[in-house]
């Protein structure tokens, strides 16, 4: 079986993949990652085998990930790792730098200096895989075609700015020197063991405790929604069966106005936990709209349906409906996420509006 290092993998879709990667026997992996508020790693309590290290660390240490590459010596890098919140990015920008930017940078630079070593065999037969974001490709009106991988990058926020610098890195670390790379870039991501800060759980939990629902502007903002183990399986196939060099485009084929997620949410809700006195839609309420804000974002990901034979596996009702089941009954993995410094971001950000 293959060995990974994966980076990030305590956080919502690393801890996803690297939980089907053991359940499902995929590979043996070391999971690095820095602990910051965005991870738990409760998510993966249940990998207590041998086939399974975890090491809290920076990817931008490069005296760590130099010895980690030597001590395991993996067929594959996945970086997952990366400040993710657009809003985080806008109030703070500096942390997506120094992770997006700088850590993969030197994640990129230890792993060009381990494959360098190895023998020529085991050269080709390694992989870079850099999970990115359809953010890069900046903001589509209505009618644009849906984006491709030869769609010109323009990221509007910083955190779309700071995946498309990695991915530029990425691009040259193949060009340049070989390093066998490939990168995804997918669309909104949603399902089990994502952090409440992001639209879909935020709603649930907030529709939960009977607190405001806050919807951006007008609530006409499109995103494609993918559930989070449609993901990973493409990222498996890539990291497979993907062209050394490529990028891939993945995607839902799902698009809805962040306006018709809650709806839908707060029509689950009120089956699975009905209030008394009031629905769960009565607890919308518009806000200020996020400054910069990408109006819609659609992924064309028939290259790696063509190419690869992958396509999406859940519909959204039912993966909707399996994410609210999900995070009604893991009522102690929410709490275990709902830090101080949590609530506080919170409060700063939607309670004052
Ligand atoms: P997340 O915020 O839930 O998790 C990120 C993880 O990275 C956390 O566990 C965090 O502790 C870790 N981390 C952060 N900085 C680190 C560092 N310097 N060194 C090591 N670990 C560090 O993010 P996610 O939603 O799981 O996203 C994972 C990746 O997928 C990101 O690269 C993101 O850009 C990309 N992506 C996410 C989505 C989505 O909808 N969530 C969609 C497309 C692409």
């Amino acid at each position: 079986m293959q060995t990974v290092l994966v980076t990030g993998g305590a956080g919502f879709i690393g801890a996803n993949f690297v939980l089907k990667a053991r359940l499902e026997q995929w590979a043996n992996v070391v999971n690095l990652d820095k602990l910051t508020y965005a991870s738990n790693l409760q998510s993966l309590a249940e990998l207590q085998d041998d086939g399974y290290n975890f090491v809290q660390g920076d990817i931008g240490d490069s005296a760590l990930v130099a010895n980690l590459l030597e001590q395991y010596q993996p067929d594959a890098v996945i970086n997952f790792a990366a400040e993710s919140h657009v809003d985080r990015s806008i109030l703070s920008p500096q942390d997506f730098i120094n992770t997006n930017v700088v850590g993969a940078f030197q994640l990129l630079e230890a792993t060009r200096h381990y494959w360098q070593k190895l023998s020529p065999q085991r050269q080709s037969s390694f992989r870079f895989l850099h999970v990115s974001t359809d953010e890069v490709y900046g903001s589509l009106s209505p009618t644009d075609p849906a984006f491709r991988e030869d769609t010109p990058y323009a990221p509007n926020s910083p955190y779309a700015a700071s995946k498309a610098a990695s991915d530029h890195f990425v691009r040259a670390y193949h060009h340049t020197y070989g390093l066998p790379t490939l990168t995804t870039n997918c669309s909104n991501n949603y399902g089990p063991r994502q952090f409440p800060e992001k639209l879909i759980p935020l709603m649930i939990l907030n529709a939960l405790e009977g607190k405001q629902l806050p919807i951006y502007g007008d609530g006409q903002n499109v995103r494609d929604w993918l559930y989070v183990t449609d993901h990973c399986e493409a990222i498996y196939l890539v990291l497979q069966q993907g062209k050394v060099g490529e990028t891939y485009n993945v995607g839902g084929l799902n698009e809805q106005t962040n306006l018709t997620v809650i709806e839908k949410i707060c029509t689950i809700l009120d089956k699975l936990a009905p209030k008394s006195n009031y629905l769960h839609s009565s607890l919308m309420t518009f806000v200020k709209d996020r400054p910069g804000h990408d109006r819609r974002y659609a992924i064309d990901c028939s290259k790696i349906s063509r190419e690869l034979g992958w396509a999406p596996k859940e519909s959204f009702d039912s993966g909707l409906l399996k994410t609210i089941e999900w995070y009604l009954s893991n009522s102690a993995w929410v709490e275990g996420v709902r830090t101080g410094a949590y609530q506080n971001w919170i409060k700063q950000n939607y309670e004052s509006r």
